[in-house]
């Protein structure tokens, strides 16, 4: 067989690389998209925040807006206004605003007079108490003083807390006697972010942050100050320092919202680390380029597949290219082989006409010197007769010149048998030494017996013979001539019926049959006297005979052994321990089949 050629190496991973190379852009719309994703979630989430936290804020606020105008109508603060000396009345508003303060959760509730001087405050027993502090400098008391609401976000002088001040004027009718002042403590509301990476930043109307989440970015100015504001925030000491530092904000590193809270004039802005997007973003990435690696694989796996497919289909193909080819060479020698064993067939065909011709030559080359050595006796056997039918005729001249010619028609009539003696040895010896045409055939034993048995019935019947067969059903097919098989049976069932007439009944003939080794056996057996040692030495001899001139010719068996030897079979003759003469035909086995030859002459 030839070898499959290789087929030529696609340099596969090669191919799969430029893929990659191609594909990978594809990553960068996704990180786009996934970046606007997360900034969009990241930024509502901060949104709620956010407004949770204004809310909570201005929540606050509104808590103690209207405080200071409600406490003004107090009459025991308003005491304390009309008579600051009396101690009795300062006592009694010193003790009154530290429980409202205390049951409002405001940090600090102070009354001033309308010159700015503390004179009653819910912290008068503490060491930072402001009673006796004057506050005048601070924009709220201003904005009382003037008939409004004043606002304010400051940290504290002596506390150093950060509040807001609602300030509102104490009236007496319509004259302003004093102002009241609540605080409220915003430094909680810093505390309330937990330690989220998100950062909280709250900045005043000058950019400056006032709360925060980060304490190091406290107190510092979000964009540049003005020179007013400056003096300002000197003046009024809004701050722990007189000159805010700038906050320099890293804008790229930090997603920023701001939202504005009108009332106070702040803002309030939560700043998320961009690498919280970032973190997402590449593991979105990440996640990307391994399903695209996967994708890859995948496609290179089934790619190798497909090749390997290819390849398969490639070799079948070649694989039954061969076998056809080889098929095709072995049918070619198979009709070579064919047309020789035809030829073969021919030559043997004709070998096997050869061979019959031959052996009917050697047949009838046989009978021929059966023959020669008949001959002698032949003559012997016609010449005692003719010698005899001389002397009778010599004899018939004498008597009829005698006119004794009842004893001339007595020879005349002795001379007519012995004719008849002559013509009988001489159509046995015809019939022996006729030429068969043809070669053996197959014959059915039970048919050629059962004809040879019909034509002795009469005799058979006349003796009494009992009959025993004991043949097989099935057709015993023999290597034969039918006429010839028939002659030869007959001869022998005539011995038979010869031999049973010198005993008296009862008188018994059993026919048997087998088959073994590739041979018909069929015995015929009597309970005759059976041969006596002569006879079987000698019973094959022409004109061997026991039997009287009359009776017996002595040419059955010898005729009878000659066929059969021509058959390729074999005639045994013996006696039975039990008495009587048993013979054997030992005959060929045939190949079944019905007799379609035509008869053969039966003229014998
Ligand atoms: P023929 O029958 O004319 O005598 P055969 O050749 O047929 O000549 O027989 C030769 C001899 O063989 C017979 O004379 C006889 O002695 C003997 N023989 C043949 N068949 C039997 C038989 N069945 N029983 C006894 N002897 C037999």
């Amino acid at each position: 067989m030839t070898m499959i050629p290789p087929l030529p190496r696609r340099p596969r991973w090669r191919s799969l690389a430029l893929l990659a190379i191609c594909l990978a852009p594809l990553l960068w719309p996704l990180q786009h998209l996934a970046k606007h994703y997360y900034q969009q979630e990241l930024a509502g989430q901060n949104r709620q925040t956010q407004d949770l936290y204004v809310a909570n804020l201005l929540g606050i606020l509104h808590r103690y807006e209207t405080l200071p105008q409600i406490l003004g109508d107090l009459p025991a603060l308003r005491a304390v206004l009309a008579d600051p000396l009396r101690l009795e009345s300062l006592t009694n508003a010193n003790r009154l605003l530290k429980d409202i303060a205390t049951q409002t959760g405001a940090e600090v509730m102070y009354l001033m007079d309308t010159r700015g001087n503390t004179l009653a405050a819910s912290n008068w027993d503490k060491r930072d108490s402001f009673v006796g502090r004057n506050f005048a400098y601070r924009p709220y008391y201003t904005e009382a003083i003037a008939g409004r609401l004043g606002r304010f976000f400051g940290q504290g002088t002596t506390s150093a807390k950060r509040g807001y001040f609602f300030a509102a004027a104490v009236h007496d009718r319509e004259q302003i006697i004093g102002v009241l002042v609540v605080k409220v403590d915003l430094d909680h509301t810093e505390n309330l972010w937990g330690k989220t990476p998100e950062q909280l930043l709250v900045t005043d109307h000058n950019g400056v942050v006032i709360l925060t989440s980060r304490p190091d970015w406290r107190f510092r100015a979000t964009r540049p100050l003005t020179e007013a504001e400056r003096e300002a925030i000197v003046a009024i000491r809004l701050y722990p320092t007189q000159e805010p530092q700038p906050l320099n904000l890293n804008t790229d590193a930090w997603l920023i919202q701001t939202q504005d809270i009108e009332e106070t004039g702040w803002q309030v802005s939560i700043l998320a680390p961009r690498t919280l997007i970032d973190r997402s973003v590449n593991t979105v990435l990440a996640i990307g380029a391994a399903a695209l690696l996967v994708l890859m694989l995948l496609l290179g796996l089934m790619m190798q597949r497909r090749r390997h497919y290819i390849e398969r289909i490639d070799f079948e193909a070649h694989a039954r290219h061969e076998l056809e080819k080889r098929v095709m060479e072995r049918t070619a020698d198979l009709e070579g082989l064919n047309s020789r064993l035809k030829d073969e067939v021919l030559e043997r065909e004709q070998a096997q006409q050869e061979l019959v011709r031959a052996q009917d030559e050697l047949v009838q080359a046989g009978k021929l010197s059966v023959l020669g050595t008949m001959s002698a006796s032949i003559s012997h056997e016609l010449n005692q007769p003719l010698a005899a039918i001389r002397s009778y005729a010599e004899n018939a001249e004498i008597l009829l010149d005698h006119q004794r010619t009842d004893d001339a028609r007595s020879n005349l009539k002795l001379i007519s048998e012995l004719t008849g003696r002559m013509a009988s040895i001489i159509a046995h010896l015809r019939a022996f030494a006729r030429r068969d045409r043809h070669a053996p055939e197959s014959v059915a034993l039970q048919p050629a017996l059962d004809d040879a048995l019909a034509l002795l019935a009469k005799r058979r019947r006349a003796m009494a013979v009992d009959l025993v067969r004991d043949l097989p059903d099935a057709t015993l097919w023999v290597q034969a001539g039918e006429t010839r098989l028939r002659q030869v049976l007959g001869n022998l069932l005539a011995n038979a019926l010869d031999a049973l007439t010198e005993k008296a009944n009862p008188r018994k003939l059993w026919l048997s049959a087998e088959q073994r080794e590739g041979y018909v056996y069929l015995y015929i057996r009597d309970n005759g006297p059976g041969f006596s040692s002569e006879a079987l030495a000698r019973a094959r001899e022409p004109f061997f005979t026991t039997k009287t001139r009359t009776q017996g010719l002595g040419l059955g068996l010898a005729i009878c052994d000659t066929l059969m030897r021509a058959l390729g079979g074999e005639l045994l003759l013996g006696n039975h321990p039990e008495g009587g003469a048993l013979l054997t035909l030992k005959l060929r086995v045939a190949t079944p089949g019905a007799n379609l030859q035509p008869p053969e002459d039966t003229s014998a």
